[in-house]
């Protein structure tokens, strides 16, 4: 029989863009790959404690 969906399709993995934020000691726009309960500014080097962590889309 033809036209069948392969059985076998090639494989991708999924990619969350990260999680966005900005620091409120020096406005450094930042970028966290996953949540975690403490976040280190890149720039300044000040850490936050996360209070809640929001989708884009929401
Ligand atoms: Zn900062």
């Amino acid at each position: 029989m033809s036209g069948n969906v392969p059985t076998e399709l090639m494989q991708v993995d999924m990619i969350a863009s990260g999680y966005e934020w900005v620091c409120p000691e020096c406005e450094t726009y930042n970028r966290e790959i996953g949540i975690t309960e403490q976040i280190r500014c890149a720039k300044c080097n000040q850490e936050f404690e996360v209070k809640e962590a929001h989708h884009a889309y929401n």
